[in-house]
């Protein structure tokens, strides 16, 4: 639920000091997007998948998984900011051994020693590739759903045309399950779609 519709349809039984604090848009720079909050109240989150925070957070997985350990979190956070980064594939984009990519904190040395990790690690098999984007409600399906897939033009040409049907058979669900977890896999997989096949651009698929 949007927070503004939330806060619009006051409930008694809430305090009403609890409706001024709520954030209705995110205040990440270039994001502004309307805040979502749960039904029970237990989450607030920004609506857009693409929020910077988000991206920051996912290009710092993925740097973890190919061996990156001396960039932080909010020094991937300012890259992103900076060059206004909305895919998490376009870290294989730059050149950090040449040009200051990073306003602070990141030495020469590191510098040029993320290009070379960059470089030497942007050959994926199409499963390792879907796990590297740390896509978010996936960690469990990836393996299951990918492991045999072997273009991904292809696999979303059958998604979209088979449906959640399509999901089921990858993971020999019976014909008669729809899971919550597969109804939110499906849901991710269309909402990073122009993601994942624009960053198949940037590296090299086995
Ligand atoms: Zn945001």
């Amino acid at each position: 639920m949007i927070v503004s519709d939330f806060v619009e349809n006051i409930n008694e039984n809430i305090p009403m000091g609890f409706y001024d604090i709520l954030p209705k848009e995110c205040d990440e720079q270039g994001c502004n997007s309307p805040m979502v909050m749960t039904e029970l109240l237990t989450e607030l989150q920004c609506s857009n998948p693409f929020c910077p925070s988000k991206v920051s957070y996912r290009i710092h997985q993925l740097l973890e998984d190919i061996g990156v350990t001396y960039i932080t979190e909010s020094q991937v956070h300012e890259f992103v900011i900076d060059h206004k980064i909305t895919n998490v594939f376009e870290i294989f984009l730059y050149d950090f051994s040449q040009e200051p990519v990073f306003s602070t904190g990141v030495s020469d040395i590191l510098s040029k020693a993320l290009s070379s990790t960059l470089k030497q690690n942007k050959l994926f098999t199409n499963y390792e590739y879907v796990k590297v984007a740390h896509l978010p409600n996936m960690s469990l399906m990836v393996k299951p759903l990918f492991k045999d897939c072997s273009d991904l033009n292809v696999f979303y040409e059958k998604l979209e045309s088979k449906g959640l049907a399509y999901l089921q058979l990858l993971l020999k669900e019976d014909s008669n399950t729809i899971t919550v977890d597969m109804v939110k896999v499906y849901e991710t997989l269309l909402t990073y779609k122009n993601e994942l096949l624009e960053g198949l651009n940037y590296v090299n698929i086995l």
